[in-house]
């Protein structure tokens, strides 16, 4: 995505987007230290973009360093990053990460580089009303005790990444991934609801993402009345549920058609909270957040 047209926020300023470069012994790229956001914008605004700016914060003091830039400063950088787009709707990705200056797993004293991109990125996944077919990963999220799960962190996405790329490799579009525990965790990049009997069901965030979509998407439910069950889900559950959805800034709310054997029909409910979040998130619904 490097050979591009257009600028990208770095450090305080824009730099044609070509010129965006990292060395290549950049601690992040060797140890993993960069922490990010995946937001986006509709009819130039982006979605809880202080919520974004703020987990950015709290992932990089996680990762035990501190982004140069202030919430409010990393808020201004967005909203010029996406001005100066020229996009109305646009995919923003906000990354902070450990520099150069010193190679090893420690360099503790390199500098932390913050950059804004923002660009045209349609649906996350093809079809999506349809509902896309999942399949199960191969690797589990780890304990609170193993990786520091409540950060946006790079590392966490290895996992992600192989996980994805097998299910694609199968001819899916995503695998769920359970956690350390084997109770069911969330897909590659986004969190998971069920329906059964007219409640969602919820796996608790205690090892992955409490996403902002997730909390955007319980917020709606509960505006509709319908009830929300945070609690451990076991796999074999599956089978008992007849909606399936998940959630992501990205994804936004994608209705999941299949989970290996078991299958879903995105009926009244997802159909429904999918509508309110388009709504939502294009100033046509009012819901406090
Ligand atoms: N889990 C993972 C692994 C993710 O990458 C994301 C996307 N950021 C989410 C959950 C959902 O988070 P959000 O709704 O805040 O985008």
């Amino acid at each position: 995505y490097d050979d591009r047209d257009g600028y990208i926020w770095m450090d305080g300023e824009f730099v044609p987007w070509r010129d965006t470069k990292v060395h290549v012994l950049t601690h992040a790229l060797h140890y993993a230290s960069s922490v990010f956001e995946g937001e986006r914008a509709y009819n130039g605004k982006i979605f809880r973009s202080l919520d974004h700016s703020k987990r950015l914060h709290n992932s990089a003091e996680i990762m035990g360093f501190d982004i140069p830039f202030t919430v409010e400063q990393i808020e201004e950088a967005k909203r010029e990053a996406l001005a100066k787009s020229g996009l109305d709707s646009a995919y923003v990705r906000a990354i902070a990460w450990r520099g150069s200056e010193m190679m090893g797993v420690s360099a503790q004293n390199n500098t932390i580089h913050l950059a804004i991109a923002a660009w045209s990125w349609g649906d996350y996944f093809k079809d999506k009303m349809k509902g896309i077919r999942m399949t199960h990963a191969q690797w589990r999220r780890p304990a609170p005790d193993t990786a520091p799960c409540h950060a946006k962190a790079a590392g966490l996405y290895m996992i992600c990444t192989l996980s994805k790329h097998a299910a694609e490799r199968d001819g899916y579009a995503d695998a769920l991934m359970l956690d350390y525990r084997g109770q069911v965790a969330e897909a590659t990049g986004a969190n998971i609801f069920f329906v059964r009997d007219g409640a969602l069901h919820t796996p608790t965030p205690d090892c992955f993402l409490n996403g902002l979509t997730r909390q955007t998407a319980i917020k709606l439910a509960k505006e509709r009345q319908i009830e929300v069950i945070e609690r451990a889900i076991m796999p074999d559950e599956l089978p008992t549920f007849s909606e399936c959805f998940i959630t992501g800034s990205a994804a936004e709310i994608t209705p999941v058609a299949e989970i290996g054997v078991h299958s879903y029909k995105p009926g009244q409910i997802s159909e429904a909270l999918v509508e309110d979040y388009s709504n939502l998130v294009n100033g046509k619904l009012e819901v406090a957040l």
